[in-house]
């Protein structure tokens, strides 16, 4: 591993202008940018980001806000690591400067060795501290995408089943509290086993992906799409009632049917059938799923390529 020089950027306030602490940080190889306290924030230009700021107050009054916007004005966040130099010794202002979060407030003068000890300590304790906070966010950004994966079917990109009992669990809360109707849309692709029998498994993915594509594009964003067995699809729709439950299930019945599947310059003509149920109070997320699929059979029963939002009624159909 590279060990890349030291970068410390310094504020500098009024009537300070430490000039044998800056040739000291030369000396050591350390790289360095110098601000003066007293002109505007936005004259301030940085060549490079540093891993510490060295505040060199002098008669300047510095405040927490002060800080914040310097912090800021380097990498977005408010609470940049700091050290703080000062001339003279001042417990008082020692104080004030370790409210705001000074990570050490030096006073000078003090011997070469000893400031060259102060700051490689420092800086290295804070390049830890960043090495830390580098690998935790690789680990919470990589925890995140285990967590995307883990809902996620892979064929298709749809959320899996055990996601979907989730989401249907928190649906289940705001149905309490808000009483607002919600239904559950069982779909399947018809006649599937002739699919990959006539054009093999291969087109048979690519009619599965095509249909996800279909049925995505054609929901609410809100509406939530799972992949629930091979062939088989639930579909969690917040907001909506029965009858709009079936009137979304006919458009996506229609749109299924009407588009073109070539697979290998073949042509595959592709149906699924829909049964719906709208999750009412009395009962629980299981039987409301089991009513939507108990029609699914009713509209497979029916002849297929049917949508059905009520026992034995193909209320919709073409
Ligand atoms: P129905 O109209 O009654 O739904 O008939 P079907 O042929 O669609 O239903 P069936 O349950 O008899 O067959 C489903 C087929 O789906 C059988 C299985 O091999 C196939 N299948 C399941 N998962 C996948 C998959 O990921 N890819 C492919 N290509 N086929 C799959
Ligand atoms: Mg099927
Ligand atoms: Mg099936």
């Amino acid at each position: 591993m590279t060990f890349s020089p030291f970068r410390i950027q310094i504020y500098i306030g009024e009537g300070c202008n430490n000039l044998p602490l800056i040739s000291l940080f030369e000396k050591e190889g350390f790289k360095i940018q110098k601000c003066e306290l007293q002109s505007q924030e936005n004259d301030w230009k940085y060549e490079f980001s540093p891993d510490i700021i060295i505040l060199i107050p002098g008669k300047s009054q510095i405040s927490g806000s002060d800080l914040k916007s310097i912090s800021q004005s380097l990498d977005g966040s408010s609470d940049f690591p700091f050290i703080v130099v000062s001339e003279e010794s001042n417990s008082k202002e020692a104080s004030q400067y370790f409210n705001l979060g000074a990570l050490d407030y030096l006073t000078l003068p003090k011997d070469d060795e000893y400031l060259r000890t102060f700051f490689r300590t420092r800086l290295s304790t804070v390049r830890r501290f960043q090495e830390k906070d580098r690998l935790i966010n690789r680990l919470l950004e990589a925890n995140g995408q285990l967590e995307i994966l883990a809902a996620t079917d892979v064929l298709t990109g749809l959320i899996n089943r055990r996601k979907m009992f989730d989401i249907c669990e928190q649906e289940i809360i705001r149905f309490h509290r808000n009483k607002n109707p919600f239904c559950v849309m069982m779909s399947d692709i018809d006649h599937f086993k002739i699919i990959n029998d006539q054009y093999g498994h291969a087109a048979g993915d690519y009619i599965l992906v095509e249909y996800s594509k279909i049925h995505k594009k054609n929901s609410r964003r809100l509406d939530r799409i799972a992949r629930w067995g091979g062939e088989e699809f639930l579909t969690l729709l917040p907001e909506t009632d029965l009858e709009g439950g079936g009137i979304l299930a006919e458009k996506l019945r229609q749109k299924i049917e009407s588009h073109p599947y070539f697979y290998n310059d073949k042509e595959i003509k592709v149906t699924a059938s829909f049964g719906i149920a709208e999750f009412d109070e009395m009962s629980e997320i299981d039987q409301c799923i089991q009513v939507a699929d108990t029609r699914l059979y009713q509209a497979k029963n029916s002849g297929r390529n049917k949508v059905v939002i009520e026992d034995d009624k193909t209320i919709l159909k073409k």
